[in-house]
């Protein structure tokens, strides 16, 4: 075994507390931030031993709390965290999305001042990209900033905003020239939340919560060295981020949490025989379902160790696309599993795993649509991959 591996093993047996070797209910999902909330103290051990390696962000450099391994190193981490069953020690657009390019893109101030925060989990973003007006279609984004000499005048709306009721920071697309091609008159913003004109409204949904806001922007005065890369030159960052970003609804996969596993639903469904499912139709339809999981998988770990060495590519939008299907199948076979059972959405009648499931498939109903929906993924496959014309 390498040094490495073992040097990871041993410090993950020293340090993972066992509450933290199970499933992750929602509520205890570890965001960080200014107002953070551990429902669980173990939560906060696991982070602050996590943050003290550096092994939130392990491939960023240790000059910004990162523990600058090599991709060959952090897949090791990854596996001995996955073997030792721990839960990701920290959720956050800032690692999965921001981070990566503001290591590329970024002046060393803003390196210097944004990083070091996200590791350490002391700053929630959140990704202003959608409007009204800007879904799938992004670049028709109105929301616009002007330079007013020493700083941007911010005027405008972005929807879908996940979680900015709860977030620090925002990352957001401004159009900063009215005239240009759509393309070329944007520019990528990093805005406080806690700035005189922004306000952020919740957006109710059926089930009655919502992760989901609605951002405002009136007069918003934004300091000038909070631009990332060129003035008009946003694009390229924003589709970069996007790339990050679907990789990373495949890896971290909402709805696709995998830890109670489908065969144990099935054989609680149909029985078993000798140890396997009872069901011969029931068992071949899941081993089906697990050599694609399995596919998606590999695939997936093929684009972080890409994405480890700075090679994020178009390859993240056949993960995705992938990805999404296998989290939607998988919440499918679930559901059907626990028959009457996965109908419920809260209250004492339901079991607290059964319910977490059926949470999980309508969760994963959402990854054909966040990060570019399935539909521009396939575009951009057929473009992009596979060379087809438009
Ligand atoms: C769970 C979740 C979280 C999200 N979080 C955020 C967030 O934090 N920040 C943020 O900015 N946004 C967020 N979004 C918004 C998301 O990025 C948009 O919903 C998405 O980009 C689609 O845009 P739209 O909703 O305007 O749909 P539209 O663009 O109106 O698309 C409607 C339908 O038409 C199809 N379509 C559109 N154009 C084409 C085309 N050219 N070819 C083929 N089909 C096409 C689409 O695929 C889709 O099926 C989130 C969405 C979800 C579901």
């Amino acid at each position: 075994m390498s040094d490495f591996r073992q040097l990871a093993r041993d410090w993950i047996a020293a340090n993972l507390p066992a509450s933290i070797r199970i499933a992750m209910p929602e509520e205890e999902i570890p965001w960080g931030g200014r107002k953070p909330t551990y429902p669980n103290p173990d939560t906060k051990a696991w982070l602050d031993a996590m943050i003290a390696q550096g092994w939130t962000a392990p491939t960023w450099p240790s000059a910004y709390g990162g523990a600058g391994l090599d991709a060959a190193q952090a897949m090791i981490l990854q596996e001995e965290l996955q073997r030792a069953g721990a839960r990701p020690a920290l959720f956050s657009f800032g690692l999965w999305m921001l981070g990566p390019v503001l290591l590329e893109y970024g002046t060393d101030e803003q390196k210097a001042r944004f990083l070091p925060s996200i590791v350490r989990a002391e700053t929630r973003w959140c990704q202003g990209y959608s409007e009204p007006g800007a879904g799938s279609d992004l670049a028709s984004l109105r929301t616009r900033a002007e330079d007013k000499g020493d700083h941007w005048l911010v005027n405008g709306q972005k929807i879908w905003t996940s979680y900015a009721d709860k977030a620090d920071w925002i990352f957001a697309l401004v159009r900063t020239d009215m005239d240009a091609p759509k393309h070329l008159g944007i520019s990528f913003l990093l805005i406080d939340l806690q700035t005189p004109g922004v306000s952020v409204r919740p957006i109710e949904l059926i089930s009655g919560s919502s992760p989901f806001c609605e951002t405002f922007f009136d007069d918003v005065k934004v300091p000038k060295e909070n631009m990332v890369g060129p003035l008009n030159g946003g694009w390229t960052i924003a589709k970069k981020l996007l790339q990050y970003e679907r990789q990373n609804v495949s890896a971290v996969g909402f709805g696709g949490d995998r830890s109670v596993r489908i065969e144990d639903l099935a054989k609680r469904a149909v029985g078993e025989v000798d140890g396997r499912i009872a069901d011969g139709a029931l068992r071949a339809r899941i081993a089906r379902h697990n050599l694609y999981e399995r596919a998606v998988d590999v695939t997936t770990r093929r684009t972080q160790i890409a994405a480890d060495s700075g090679d994020v590519g178009v390859l993240t939008s056949v993960v995705k696309y992938a990805s999404a299907k296998a989290h939607q199948a998988r919440g499918e076979l679930a559901v059907e599993l626990l028959g009457l059972d996965g109908l419920g959405w809260s209250g004492d009648n339901f079991d607290a795993g059964d319910l977490n499931e059926t949470r999980k498939w309508l969760r994963s109903k959402g990854n054909s649509i966040e990060g570019g929906t399935s539909e521009i993924n396939l575009n951009v496959i057929s473009k992009r991959v596979l060379g087809l014309p438009d």
